[in-house]
Parts: C-alpha cells; structure tokens; sequence
C-alpha cells in the first residue's frame, strides 16, 4: 500500500510530511521548534536538514512523521518531484507580514497536486503571528481559503512557539485517522 510504509514493527506507522511556500516564511524554524525546540534569528537556508524523523504517540501507538524540509530551492522555484513522492501530509507556509507570500499560496497547492497521486493531508499555515505591527494577512483571509481549498488552517509563530505543535500534530493525526479506518 502506497499510503505508508511500515517499519520493523507492525504498530507503527512512518509518514512523510512536506513542509513548502516561499523563500523566508519560517519554514525551517517551524521544523527546529517542533523537532528540537530551537529558534534561528537570522537563519539562512544553510540551516536545513534534508528531514527530521519525529515520533508521536496516538491511541498508544507510535507514529514516527518523517518531515522533510528545503534546502532553500524553493528561491529558484525549483522544488524537484522527488521532493515530494510518497508524501501523504504537507504543511503550505505564508508569512503574515508579507501578502505577497500569502499571493503564492495558489502555486505551492498547484505543485503539491502536480507531484502527489494522492489526496495528501494539508494545512494552511500562516507563520510568524508574533509580529503583530507588521500584520499584512487578516485571520480571516487565511481562514477563508483555507476553506474553500478544503484545509486545515492555523496561524504559528516559530518565534514564541505559538501552535508550532498543534499545526504538525493535526496534519499527523489526521493522517493516522484516516489510515486506521482504511485498514480496518
Ligand atoms: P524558510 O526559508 O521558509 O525556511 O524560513 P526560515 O525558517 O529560514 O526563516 C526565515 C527568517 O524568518 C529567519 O530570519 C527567521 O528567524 C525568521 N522567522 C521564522 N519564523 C519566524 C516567526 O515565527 N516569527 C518571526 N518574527 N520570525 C520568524
Ligand atoms: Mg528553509
């Protein structure tokens, strides 16, 4: 079954997570606060490991969620179909201070469809809520597309941690769901 891989053991589950959107949104910073509780200031793209394995915990099962990051591609437009092969989860990223990431949120669904044969688990993210001043992005714009693309919605901060879990845990959770009902 293409949905997921098993490893050793039977009980648990590995998913691939896809993290995309623009150069600079907090890609990188979500997935260091969520997989090592670490924030970089002034990161550069340098900063990214290729995917983190994180374990969760669901109904007493151990689902590991293999998220993957860009190694700063996504500035040429040229995230590569390997990218995303297997994937059955991705978390697309704006900034909420700048519009013009939230304006390419179109492209990055239209690639994710292009590349996965799959219905693949999205949340819509709108990161670094912590900068209140710089607000470009109302909640209820991000909520509303998400809606109409039939997305989970959340707006995070990397910064002050706010919803970091919650955002990868709702994309993990929904796909252990889905698969448990499809197996039984
Ligand atoms: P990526 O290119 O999407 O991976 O973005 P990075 O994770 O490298 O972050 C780009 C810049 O935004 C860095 O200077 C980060 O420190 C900053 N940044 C990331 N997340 C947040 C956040 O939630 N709040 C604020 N204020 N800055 C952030
Ligand atoms: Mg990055």
């Amino acid at each position: 079954m293409a949905f997921y891989s098993e490893e050793d053991n039977a009980d648990d589950y590995l998913f691939k997570i896809v993290l995309i959107g623009d150069s600079a949104v907090g890609k990188s910073n979500l997935l260091a606060r969520f997989a090592r509780d670490e924030f970089y200031p002034n990161s550069k793209s340098t900063i990214g490991v290729e995917f983190q394995t994180q374990k969760m915990d669901f109904d007493g099962k151990e689902v590991k969620a293999q998220i993957w990051d860009t190694a700063g591609q996504e500035r040429f437009r040229a995230v590569t179909s390997a990218y995303y092969r297997g994937a059955v989860g991705a978390l697309v990223v704006y900034d909420i201070s700048r519009r013009q990431t939230f304006e390419s949120i179109g492209r990055w669904l239209n690639e994710l469809h292009t590349h996965s044969d799959m219905n693949v688990v999205t949340i819509l993210v709108g990161n670094k809520s912590d900068l209140k001043e710089a607000r470009e992005v109302t909640t209820a714009e991000g909520k509303a597309l998400a809606e109409a693309q039939g997305l989970f919605f959340m707006e995070t901060s990397a910064l002050d941690s706010s919803n970091v879990t919650a955002a990868f845990e709702t994309v993990v959770k929904e796909i252990y769901n889905i698969l448990s009902r499809k197996v039984i």
